[in-house]
């Protein structure tokens, strides 16, 4: 299986034939090109990948490769760093609210800078004053993207400054502030309005001696889902938060820890035609992947891959795809129009890196999706199956 070269068109049929189904093909290829882009589209703001929406050896090798850092939150993913011989000065920690053993964790890894937004969270802070740098992130609700995480998370732009002071006096390492504006936002208004007042933030203190040195700007940027799959402009996207960061005081050192837009794009899945049924005027094909396995960004994520029969020929009908649990909600499309398959056709999801995998569970005992790395860019090499 190793090293194996498959065709340069990537036949899914003869794919899910050696490797079984369901399969997520997962192109190294396609991180590299999403991580050069963000990097074009975001000059001098330092990049590290925030490991949540996928958490997968292959994507943080390839990343290493390109000089990306890393954004972790949990032990899971200082295990994951460990695996890959991460250097901990190219990792920061962002969840905002940890237990002591989290904190020591990450310490002992060697990644020094954690975040905060309240004064429990300083407090476990004490025992490592010596150790930890912090950034304070300040939350800038925005109603307009449905993974709103300014609600969970973050202190008022108003909180602020009387938080920097409290730290100060404990004898606290403040380095500088953070912000997450939500995933997936519509376009980049947040970001400015929150690069905007943290300018300010950034100057008030420096005012009063408190001399921070980072801003991170969070995740957020977004990618198409849409049917047509065409690539997102995302240097245009960027454009008003390359202006906001003009802006930033002389001196500050830029970060950004982008998830979805990095790794959204790099796997594909592979689903096949368990069985069929006619019911209600419509044909049913039972998938063995679905809302519970690598479609559950469907459900947790809110987003609709766009999905075909790409083998399928013939006239097009009102079909509805389910997953194979037996429970009723795991439908993935219940209007679409495709072309009479067979058990042992194959469905195609595309843009599925992001929230798919990593959110997917096992329950009725259908085991996850295997993943398959390939990387397109070099020839098209099986690289490993896990
Ligand atoms: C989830 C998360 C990210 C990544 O967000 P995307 O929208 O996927 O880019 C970055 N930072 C933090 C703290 C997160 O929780």
């Amino acid at each position: 299986m190793n090293n194996e070269i498959v065709p340069a068109e990537l036949d899914y049929r003869e794919l899910v034939a050696t490797y079984g189904s369901p399969l997520l093909v997962l192109d190294q290829a396609a991180v590299r090109k999403q991580y050069r882009a963000l990097t074009q589209a975001l000059p001098g703001v330092r990049l590290h990948y925030a490991l949540k929406p996928l958490p997968h050896s292959a994507v943080v090798a390839t990343l290493k490769a390109e000089g990306c850092g890393f954004d972790l939150a949990t032990n899971g993913e200082v295990d994951v760093m460990l695996e890959n011989q991460i250097n901990p000065d190219d990792c920061i920690h962002t969840h905002p609210i940890k237990r002591d053993g989290d904190i020591r964790y990450a310490l002992e890894y060697g990644c020094k800078v954690f975040v905060f937004d309240n004064p429990v969270e300083l407090d476990k802070f004490l025992p490592y004053q010596d150790k930890a740098e912090l950034l304070l992130r300040v939350s800038f609700p925005n109603p307009e993207t449905k993974v709103d995480l300014s609600k969970k998370f973050g202190c008022t732009p108003e909180a602020a400054l009387p938080l920097l002071r409290k730290a100060k006096a404990m004898g606290l390492n403040v380095i500088g502030l953070s912000f997450h504006v939500g995933s997936q936002v519509p376009n980049s208004k947040r970001h400015v309005e929150a690069i905007t007042s943290c300018n300010q933030i950034l100057r008030d203190a420096a005012a009063e001696d408190i001399n921070l040195q980072v801003l991170d700007i969070g995740g957020g940027f977004p990618v198409n889902y849409g049917a047509d799959g065409a690539d997102f402009d995302i240097y245009e996207f960027c454009a008003p938060i390359r202006e906001a960061l003009s802006h930033t005081p002389k001196g500050i050192r830029l970060l950004a820890e982008p998830g979805r837009f990095i790794s959204a794009p790099c796997m594909t899945s592979v689903a096949s035609v368990m069985g069929k049924a006619e019911r209600f005027e419509r044909t049913w094909y039972y998938l063995d992947d679905g809302l519970y396995g690598s479609y559950s960004g469907q459900l947790f994520d809110h987003i609709n891959y766009p999905k075909s029969a790409p083998y399928a020929t013939g006239e097009a009908k009102p079909a509805v795809l389910a997953g194979p649990t037996c429970d009723s909600i795991d439908v993935l499309a219940d209007d679409i129009d495709l072309p009479e398959l067979d058990v042992g056709d194959v469905i195609v999801g595309k843009m599925m890196g992001a929230y798919t995998w990593a959110s997917a569970t096992e329950f009725n005992f259908f085991r996850k999706a295997s993943i398959l790395v390939i990387d397109s860019q070099e020839a098209i090499e099986i690289k490993a199956v896990a």
